[in-house]
């Protein structure tokens, strides 16, 4: 290997005359040189001159090393047009290939046990910051990656001359955000303790030898926050620690997962991402081929291999699965997403519960050995415990709430998720992801309410009326209810159009205001503010003492107090369907907004849920394709969910809509972290519900043909759960976007902005896969 010292010699000459004057005819150029200024030492004057171009002299101190090397040639002759074109090929390649290997060879790095005082140790990294204290003293830091000691370089000199003062040149010729190799003496360690023992967190080393291993251009511009644009993701990556931090964690979140999956028994199957497009119920990508007429389809999900691998006998499945879904892209959806993908046969909904509920339980503990909290500017994420303190990043314990899960492997119980009902989430929280924390529940009062009012805000027959309480926090000024008052009604105007314009009446908010009449709530009459106070005492007095009148929704309305916020709302009297009513999007913007806007305190918990015994079908609506069938429903999950009970079954002929799935989700704060079912694994039911109840077509049903084999074969009984890793791993990082844990995210628009994918087809790749546009019509 190449000693650096050795090589270090080469560039350092005086400049010949020739520069000078083609360098006065070049500003541009000048200004480009200047930066060359402290590698030119006088030790050199008995080198050769070299002959600089003006293109020669674009680039860096290795170009001017490498056009003095290769000078001789031209001074002896003056060379034709066509050697001279020949001779700038092969000084350009020289150029490039001793640059290369001046980039290329350097020494490992020294390993953790070697950094003890007086040892001398290799550190590589990015130079990540240089003070230069006065003439003779430099501090450099190297940043060596999250979690790394933080290594700080010493560059001091005493003689003009003198090796140190020359490295000190070194140093200072380098350009920040350059990566680098640095040889030193360590001076001083500091360790922190950890899991893992006492690591070094900080350590000082005096410099004894620098190497660039690249360049960092001057056009890059990095301040302290900057902002890349998508293109610049790997720049987004390495200056942003939340961001880098987080895709650490994501990975040790998957190699957890994995672990304990693996110690419960359970085995990795990778199955193909080229599969075939079948009515599962998402829009699928498609992928041409280049035989006429024949498309894949790109998984929206494993399911179907995975129901196939049970009926070949693996009785754990899982899969750190990507998927894909041709969906409307929401904030917080990506067209290509990750699942924790597991099936388990001879197993019922509840057995896959209970393991889901180990695994998570597993990885929060984990998260609670390793990581701790990161504040940098106000942004919170988990680093590992023995991160160093740095100069901008604060440092908290945080914990994971890693005793809700249970085990029932190990038979202790700690304490279970708690278990809602579709029925129960919709009516209590108005949607079927319900957020805990929301302190405010949902009640029916269309029976307490006169007449009038309920027609005031509804021109619906008999509707439901839902209700809820909520009461914001005062801010602590002479302006009694005034602030909240104007928050709601901000809040008010800027609801979005579906709420503010719900063909079944717009939301309606009083505020109770001891000043005004019947207490700021007149639209609901003396009767209507009578019956409401008569209901919350009746709910007081049936609270058990002690218990918060959170245990009784209605009891709030014995406790109004001035800036309580009274909201209305119809809906149309029939079975829920689908994932939220009106109140229930309402009540979660509200309670988004009042948190941000100081009106209830952020509340840092994470409240976990299952909710299960969904309904087994949906109506149809525009967005989503469904089975494609006739019934004018779709299956809720997907058309391989088993329906709940035997009753379950009596309705699926009789009264389909009403029929129950041993479907399950399990929800935090608001956040589907993932779903699954029990699965319908007798072929002659599979068929029963494809062709009877969702009435799809023949070849609908034949493109299942597949898995209506692998049931009909003898296949055990089995249920399974995909985990939304991209979720999850956004859930724990403590952000609200997948965003902040995907490398390489796509944007709204489903758009890599980074490759700046998807590409335009060329009429060439038309006509290899067979396609053709529709021809445009004419007027
Ligand atoms: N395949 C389902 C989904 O992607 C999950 C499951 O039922 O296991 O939602």
């Amino acid at each position: 290997m190449k000693h650096w010292n050795d090589s270090r010699i080469s560039y350092r000459f005086v400049l010949p005359f020739e520069f000078y004057f083609q360098m006065a005819i070049s500003r541009v150029s000048l200004r480009r040189l200047s930066c060359l200024r402290p590698s030119i030492s006088r030790s050199c004057r008995n080198i050769n001159t070299p002959r600089i171009t003006q293109t020669q002299c674009l680039s860096s101190q290795t170009s001017l090393r490498l056009i003095h090397n290769s000078s001789r040639a031209h001074q002896a002759s003056k060379p034709k047009p066509a050697d001279q074109a020949q001779n700038k090929k092969a000084i350009i390649g020289q150029q490039l290939r001793e640059e290369w290997s001046r980039y290329n060879e350097f020494p490992q790095a020294s390993k953790l046990h070697d950094f003890q005082v007086g040892r001398r140790v290799t550190v590589h990294g990015f130079l990540s910051r240089k003070r230069v204290t006065s003439s003779k003293l430099v501090f450099a830091d190297i940043q060596v990656g999250n979690g790394g000691p933080t290594i700080q370089v010493v560059s001091q000199w005493e003689s003009e001359g003198s090796p140190e003062h020359i490295l000190n040149q070194e140093l200072r010729a380098i350009s920040l955000h350059s990566p680098v190799s640095v040889e030193g003496n360590v001076e001083s360690i500091e360790a922190s303790t950890s899991q893992l023992g006492d690591v070094p967190s900080h350590v000082s080393i005096q410099l004894n030898r620098i190497q660039p291993l690249n360049a960092f251009p001057k056009d890059i511009i990095v301040s302290k926050g900057v902002q890349f644009p998508p293109s610049a993701r790997h720049l987004q990556i390495r200056y942003s620690d939340p961001l880098r931090s987080r895709l650490l964690a994501r990975h040790k979140i998957g190699s957890h997962l994995r672990k304990s999956l693996d110690g419960l028994g359970f085995t990795e199957v990778e199955t193909p991402i080229l599969f075939k497009s079948t009515p599962e119920g998402a829009r699928e990508f498609l992928v041409p081929t280049r035989r006429s007429g024949l498309a894949y389809a790109l998984p929206q999900s494993p399911q179907q291999y995975k129901q196939i691998l049970m009926s070949s006998g693996i009785r754990g499945y899982y899969q750190l699965a990507r998927c894909f879904r041709d969906e409307d892209l929401r904030a917080d959806r990506q067209p290509e997403f990750t699942q924790l993908d597991l099936e388990m046969s001879f197993a019922t909904g509840k057995d896959v519960m209970a393991t889901v509920e180990t695994i998570v339980r597993d990885l929060l503990k984990a998260l609670n050995a390793e990581y701790r909290l990161a504040v940098k500017d106000g942004e919170l994420y988990p680093v590992p415990k023995n991160t160093p303190p740095s100069r901008d990043t604060e440092l908290y314990d945080m914990r994971w709430p890693d005793d809700q899960p249970y085990s029932p492997w190990s038979g202790e119980l700690l304490k279970e998720i708690p278990r809602y009902t579709y029925e129960e989430v919709m009516s209590r929280y108005g949607v079927d992801k319900p957020d805990l924390r929301i302190p405010f529940e949902i009640m029916q009062v269309q029976s307490l309410l006169p007449r009038s009012f309920v027609s005031m805000i509804s021109d619906i027959k008999d509707p439901i009326v839902d209700a809820f309480v909520f009461s914001p926090n005062h801010p602590d000024t002479d302006q009694g209810v005034k602030p909240a008052a104007e928050f709601m009604d901000k809040f008010m105007r800027n609801l979005p159009i579906a709420l503010a314009k719900n063909p079944d009446g717009a939301p309606v908010a009083l505020m109770f205001d001891s000043k005004k009449p019947l207490s700021g709530l007149s639209p609901l009459g003396f009767d209507g503010v009578d019956a409401l106070m008569a209901a919350g005492e009746a709910a007081e007095k049936n609270l058990v003492e002690g218990e918060s009148v959170e245990k009784n929704p209605f009891a709030k309305f014995a406790n109004l107090e001035d800036g309580d916020v009274l909201v209305f709302q119809a809906r149309q009297n029939k079975p829920f369907e689908g994932g939220s009513t009106a109140l229930g999007t309402f009540r979660t913007l509200l309670y988004q907004e009042a948190v941000s806007a100081g009106f209830l305190s952020d509340n840092p918990e994470f409240r976990f849920l299952w909710v299960v015994d969904f309904p087994m079908f949906t109506p149809d609506n525009e967005t989503d394709p469904g089975q494609g069938g006739q019934a004018g429903f779709s299956a809720t999950h997907h058309p391989f969910t088993a329906p709940l009970t035997d009753a379950d079954v009596e309705l699926l002929a009789t009264d389909p809509l009403k029929a129950r799935a041993d479907h399950y989700d399990l929800v935090v704060n608001g956040v589907e972290l993932g779903g699954g079912s029990r699965r319908i694994h007798v072929a002659k039911m599979q068929e029963y519900v494809m062709r009877e109840i969702l009435k799809m077509t023949d070849k609908g049903v034949a493109e299942f043909s597949h898995l209506l084999e692998a049931l009909r074969a003898g296949c055990p009984p089995h249920a399974g759960f995909a985990l939304g890793f991209d979720r999850l791993c956004a859930v724990l990082t403590l952000t609200n976007s997948v965003r902040d844990v995907i490398a390489f995210p796509k944007s709204m628009k489903g758009e890599d902005l980074t490759v700046k994918s998807p590409g335009k087809i060329t009429s060439e790749q038309l006509e290899t896969y067979h396609l053709a546009f529709p021809s445009k019509k004419k007027n």
